[in-house]
């Protein structure tokens, strides 16, 4: 039997599963007679879940990062809240609740809440909150919670869905695969199995009532096909895709002290996504050629309140530094949409991403614009840096966010505060409205680079979190093909580089079409590199100008995959 979700972290996994059950917990009530035992009993129960979360977060750092890490710091908080400790000491005071159902009490007023809260941020941590109150329970009632630490043999696991406690705790060498029935792309679960470098499929709806314990599944985390008892012959075949993909990842690796250069001498710039100086380690290791795309975002995200100029100011230095002078483009806020802040208040929207999203809604708040492009301007001297304004959709908003980097500058320089002259600006295409005015756009910035995340999202009307629509996200669609090729001819006729800093970057089919239509640097997650760079090696630049060209005049992106496949093939085999 076959099942199709969605591959979020590459790999082959061939294995039996073991399915996680979400085992509800039932608490009763009892009237108890020794109210400090019970506080006493209650108190226990939330220091080892505590000491468990501390664990947890030692282990995160260890394994993957600090980043993720710091997931865990909003669980401890919610496990150390003075106020939801009081308020179920209280009723087990005034009551002679046991702690089990004072904590469930609590938990259920504190649900109801957070569901009448607007702020979506908070909505989110929601889940947080009961993995949270759920570790507590099973602490006073004795259970322990799954221990995944202690697989014994190696398995898939396959769960309804897994909560960041539960992706940390995950034995890597035990763990062959994961699937689960809900989640996206971008889901904790899927972005820790990347991070973890295990294969994963989210999204494969009802698999958690298909299967059964020791059955045995194989999949492929790339295409997110899940092949329930596979044949001796299924089996075989991707036993030897998997000896495949450990030598390409062997070969690829030869290639990271070299520069990305086509087999017809095209030298092409590859650079890095980073969310923050965490992902600097990364970066580096695998030899980019500058960072392409900060999202600055996650320093607000991460926070309980604005980041001042200051703190700005010295993730921005880290960065510049660490890069030695190779370029470095810092995106200005991007948020809004799905990103939210629990410190600022937002209206509720009833499309937000059509709303009060980046460039927007720092337009709108220049106190907050300026604080962020004051420490851009001060950390400028410390290596190459670019600015780059997202979701730009008129010339208007660009001229503005221009005109209000200048005047932080003026200010800077009359506190006497060195800035670097070379700073250069550039702008997100990621609207259609800004791929059509390319021309006039390119005559005001020194570079674009174009978010396909976005640009597929809006030109398809189809939003990139929803699965059902998910299909509707078509990088190699001639629509896309064209807009891109509209933005690099403006882009170059003015005189300026265009670059790719949306996923599509670092797909093998996506890359090697987009430079085809004259993309001059690729900026992708770290990890797809060397993928890319060892693809270019292998194509001639001059057929690539030629398939592009061809598929620009196809009516679907089904055509185009099979022109580019069909090329790929020959040129590995
Ligand atoms: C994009 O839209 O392609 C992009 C790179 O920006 P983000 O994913 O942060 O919206
Ligand atoms: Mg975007």
């Amino acid at each position: 039997m076959i099942i199709q979700g969605i591959g979020v972290s590459k790999g082959i996994a061939i294995s039996k599963i073991i399915k996680l059950k979400s085992e509800s917990l039932t608490v009763t009530s009892e009237k108890i007679v020794d109210i400090e035992k019970e506080i006493a009993k209650f108190r226990e129960a939330v220091n080892s879940v505590i000491i468990e979360l501390q664990a947890i977060r030692d282990l995160t750092v260890k394994e993957i990062d600090e980043k993720h890490a710091k997931i865990f710091d909003a669980y401890i908080e919610f496990a150390d809240d003075p106020e939801i400790s009081g308020e179920v000491e209280e009723l087990i005071r005034n009551e002679k609740y046991n702690c089990a159902y004072a904590l469930n009490v609590v938990e259920k007023s504190y649900l109801k809440m957070f569901k009448s809260m607007e702020d979506g941020y908070l909505k989110e941590r929601v889940v947080d909150f009961k993995d949270v109150i759920k570790k507590i329970t099973s602490s006073i009632l004795g259970f322990s919670t799954i221990s995944l630490k202690e697989l014994k043999t190696k398995v898939i696991i396959v769960a309804n869905d897994l909560s960041p406690s539960d992706a940390a705790q995950l034995n890597k060498s035990k763990v062959e695969g994961i699937i689960t029935n809900v989640g996206s792309k971008t889901s904790h679960i899927a972005i820790m199995a990347r991070s973890l470098k295990i294969p994963a499929i989210v999204g494969a709806k009802n698999i958690t009532n298909i299967v059964h314990d020791g059955d045995m599944v194989l999949f492929d985390g790339f295409d997110g096909k899940i092949i329930v008892s596979p044949s001796e012959e299924d089996i075989e075949t991707y036993k030897h895709k998997r000896q495949e993909q450990i030598k390409f990842d062997k070969i690829i690796d030869t290639f990271s002290e070299k520069e990305s250069y086509t087999l017809d001498k095209k030298l092409v710039e590859l650079a890095s996504n980073i969310g923050g100086p965490e992902d600097l380690s990364n970066a580096i290791k695998s030899s980019a050629d500058g960072v392409g795309l900060y999202r600055t975002e996650f320093l607000y995200m991460n926070k309980t309140n604005f980041p001042t100029e200051e703190e700005q100011f010295r993730d921005y230095k880290i960065v510049l530094q660490n890069m030695k002078n190779k370029k470095v483009i810092i995106r200005t806020l991007d948020i809004g949409g799905d990103k939210t802040l629990s410190y600022l208040k937002m209206d509720k929207e009833v499309n937000p991403f059509l709303g009060h999203r980046a460039i927007r809604l720092c337009l709108d708040n220049i106190p907050l614009f300026k604080t962020q492009l004051r420490a851009l301007l001060k950390a400028s001297i410390y290596g190459n840096l670019s600015i780059m304004f997202p979701m730009i959709s008129t010339i208007d908003e660009l001229r503005q966010a221009k005109e209000i980097l200048n005047e932080c500058k003026k200010e800077l320089q009359n506190e006497g505060v060195k800035v670097s002259h070379e700073v250069k600006v550039g702008m997100m295409i990621e609207l259609p409205s800004s791929a059509i005015l390319a021309d006039q756009f390119a005559k005001e910035v020194d570079f674009f680079s174009i978010g396909t995340n976005d640009l597929i999202q809006y030109s398809f009307a189809a939003d990139r979190t929803n699965e059902k629509v998910a299909y509707l996200y078509q990088p190699l669609n001639p629509v896309i093909l064209r807009l891109i090729k509209m933005v690099v001819e403006a882009g170059h006729k003015e005189g300026i580089w265009v670059g790719v800093c949306g996923e599509a970057a670092s797909v093998q089919e996506t890359a090697a079409i987009y430079l085809g239509l004259g993309i001059d640097e690729f900026s992708m997650n770290s990890s797809s590199i060397l993928t890319i760079k060892f693809l270019f090696s292998k194509l001639k630049y001059s057929d690539m100008v030629e398939i592009s060209n061809e598929c620009l005049n196809k009516s679907t992106e089904s055509q185009v995959e099979k022109i580019i496949s069909a090329y790929l093939k020959k040129i590995y085999y």
